[in-house]
Formats: structure tokens, C-alpha cells, sequence
């Protein structure tokens, strides 16, 4: 799924390797590592993007799935825990062929080129999140 090396203490080099999804890769490479609290930036080309936008009006979600190739030009998001398992918060900025963009929150991705990204691992933490009945999130549990 992917092939990584520590570059110092806490922080990580990561390929994705090609044609994987890359939120379950990452969230693979975190249970592996894991990683509790940290972050990741990074950038892609993907062959297809499901992107998800919340209307707070109505507390729904609408997806939407790209499948065509992009340069995912912004891959940024953290990274918590939640019910013992990796959860991961991406939001990623793509631009499409004719050079227009098109982001939001990422929920899945294929990797269709390469993904190389930078994971920081914040050491001997824990950052859970909780649901919140009001927004329709699950925010931080601070
Ligand atoms: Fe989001």
C-alpha cells in the first residue's frame, strides 16, 4: 500500500503506492505506525476523487465523485482517533486538465501516478473525537 521512511523523530516520507485509495492507505500507515495525533500534507495525481460537503441547513452530506485525472495540487489534513481506529480529516484542493480546481473535504481518492506525502506523528498523545449531536460532526474532544 505504500513505502515510507522516517526522516527524524516523529516525521515520515510517504509514497502511496499507485492505484490505492489513498485514505485507507494512510490510515494503514498510521495503525501501523501509530500515530494518535498528527498531521499530513502532501500532493497527488489521482484518477478519481469522492469529495463530500456537509449542508449544515439540513445536517446531510452530498457526495461527489470525480473520475477523471487530477493533480491534487493541496493534500492537507490531521489526523485523530476515534473508537481505537485511525480517523483522518483531508480536505485537498485538485486541478483538472483544462487547469480549473475543484477541492473540498476528501473522502476517498485513487491514486492514479503517485502520492508523496509528509505524515508528522505527534508522540505520546492522543487526539479522540467525539460525535456532536448539534453540527452533525465529530469535532475534537478536548
Ligand atoms: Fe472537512
Amino acid at each position: 500500500m505504500y513505502k515510507y521512511k522516517q526522516l527524524r523523530d516523529g516525521v515520515y516520507v510517504v509514497s502511496l503506492d499507485n492505484h490505492v485509495n489513498l485514505i485507507e492507505a494512510l490510515s494503514d500507515f498510521c495503525r501501523a505506525e501509530k500515530i494518535e495525533a498528527g498531521s499530513v500534507n502532501g500532493i497527488a495525481a489521482l484518477g478519481e476523487a469522492t469529495f463530500r460537503f456537509l449542508d449544515p441547513a439540513v445536517k446531510k452530506y452530498v457526495d461527489r465523485t470525480l473520475s477523471e485525472q487530477m493533480e491534487a495540487t493541496c493534500i492537507i489534513g490531521n489526523i485523530s482517533v476515534k473508537d481505537g481506529a485511525p480517523y483522518l480529516h483531508v480536505h485537498v484542493t485538485c486541478s483538472r486538465s483544462d487547469y480549473s480546481c475543484v477541492g473540498g473535504h476528501l473522502l476517498e481518492a485513487r491514486i492514479n501516478g503517485a502520492c508523496e506525502l509528509f505524515v508528522e506523528k505527534f508522540a505520546g498523545v492522543s487526539n479522540g473525537r467525539r460525535f456532536d449531536p448539534e453540527t452533525g460532526l465529530n469535532l475534537y474532544d478536548l
